[in-house]
């Protein structure tokens, strides 16, 4: 495997990631912005995010060595009554912890899969938490370390937001059934939102989906419904229904910040999927320019990308599909291969230095970590242990029963659809 370095001067950067990620996250200036330095920065401070206190000092001085004995000890005090979970995105010094690593729909399934432990700490961000909630049992806790890690695209639909929404669409597609006895629009909301829009979705004959499950839920969805309101991430939206063969005539784009959404009422009524306008700070990042780059630098390597990222994108890569798919991908490619990846870059490290017989490098050398995932780093998730030792359940993630009871519905769906 060529240093990560190599791979930069052949792809011609010049930098790599902004070295303020080399600070602890607890250095981060709030007031700038919300997300902390990285790949979010600039989408600026989200009115009601979660905000998280200081923790102890012995916390945020400590070592890495001190804080990884630390965690080993209270794992082992607390047994089996704890399940760590660990998304692909975490930092190494996390993974390590984790008793399953996976994607959000992986997560979701160890969540609802272990009604035998007591506590759930979930090194992820507050929606995958959130959902954890809704499928464990009543008496299980589920902890989030850090409560500042959050999900820039998450933010980018409320639920006012998407109630006024439905109000203006359902006045003008009509709340009745169509001729095959379908309703006019299914709310669709992918994983990446609140459990109150979940929740809406379990309310108003929807679905969650993930990127893993994306195609089957629409295809469940057209069955039941005419159109499809899609919530938050546009491109997810768009590229799975080009793949299923809707043309992009037939999309429309509800624009949360505009009035009525920004389109009028025609491009709504004949459109088959409204796409919510939010994106991934992330995976927006990766660019046609340098696939073309990659291309140039390794004539022969395969570009796998993140659904997340633009379809111009997409429309330029080899393969496209959730992060298990790039997992997958990476692992039956041939020894000697050179993979790049247009996603985010600790999984894109973890899989290089797993594969030292390929060349794995993300698309973008100057890209960022998702800078809210980088939020969990082991002070919390030490801090949250200890405390789970000591009979106390810090930043507890709890999701009121009504809201449950409607997000569970939708993700109930979900689980049942998935291919
Ligand atoms: S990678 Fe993107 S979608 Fe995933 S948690 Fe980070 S900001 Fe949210």
């Amino acid at each position: 495997m060529p240093s990560i370095n190599a791979i930069i001067e052949r792809l011609g950067a010049t930098r790599t990631c902004d070295a303020n990620l080399t600070s602890d996250p607890w250095s981060t200036p709030s007031a700038a912005s919300q997300y902390g330095p990285g790949a979010s920065a600039q989408d600026g401070r989200i009115r009601m995010a979660p905000a998280q206190a200081p923790i102890p000092e012995r916390y945020t001085s400590a070592s890495a060595q001190e804080l990884r004995n630390e965690i080993v000890e209270a794992r082992h005090r607390l047994g089996d009554r704890l399940l760590i979970l660990g998304h692909f995105y975490q930092r190494d010094e996390i993974i390590e912890h984790a008793d399953f690593v996976g994607d959000s729909f992986q997560l979701a399934r160890n969540a609802a899969d272990r009604p035998d432990v007591d506590h759930i700490v979930f090194c992820g961000v507050h929606f995958m938490a959130e959902t954890a909630d809704i499928l464990s049992t009543p008496s299980q806790t589920v902890t989030l370390p850090n409560m500042a890690a959050g999900c820039s695209m998450a933010d980018m639909a409320n639920i006012e937001q998407v109630e006024r929404c439905w109000n203006r669409l359902t006045d003008i597609c009509g709340t009745g059934r169509d001729e095959d006895g379908r309703q006019q629009i299914t709310p669709v909301t992918y994983m990446n939102s609140s459990a109150a829009i979940k929740a809406f979705c379990g309310r108003h004959g929807g679905i969650v989906c993930t990127s893993s499950n994306a195609r089957s839920v629409l295809e469940w969805s057209y069955k039941r419904g005419r159109r499809v309101l899609f919530l938050p991430d546009q491109h997810l939206g768009r590229n799975t229904a080009l793949a299923m063969g809707i043309p992009l005539e037939r999309m429309a784009m509800w624009n949360p910040m505009r009035p009525d959404g920004g389109s009028d009422a025609a491009s709504y009524s004949t459109a088959s999927i409204i796409l919510w306008k939010g994106f991934c700070s992330v995976h927006q990042r990766f660019t046609v320019g340098q696939i073309e780059r990659a291309r140039r630098a390794y004539p022969d390597v395969r570009v796998v990308v993140h659904p997340e990222c633009s379809m111009d994108v997409v429309n330029a890569a080899d393969g496209v599909g959730s992060t298990a798919y790039i997992v997958h991908e990476i692992d039956r490619a041939p020894a000697g291969s050179a993979i790049a990846v247009g996603t985010e870059i600790n999984l894109v490290n973890r899989l290089a230095a797993e594969h030292p017989d390929k060349t794995v490098f993300c698309l973008d050398p100057v890209v960022c970590p998702c800078s809210t995932m980088y939020r969990i780093h082991p002070a919390y998730l030490a801090w949250a242990l200890d405390g789970l030792v000591a009979g106390k359940v810090v930043n507890r993630i709890t999701v009121d029963p009504d809201i449950a009871h409607d997000a569970k519905i939708a993700l109930t769906r979900m689980l049942e659809v998935h291919p």
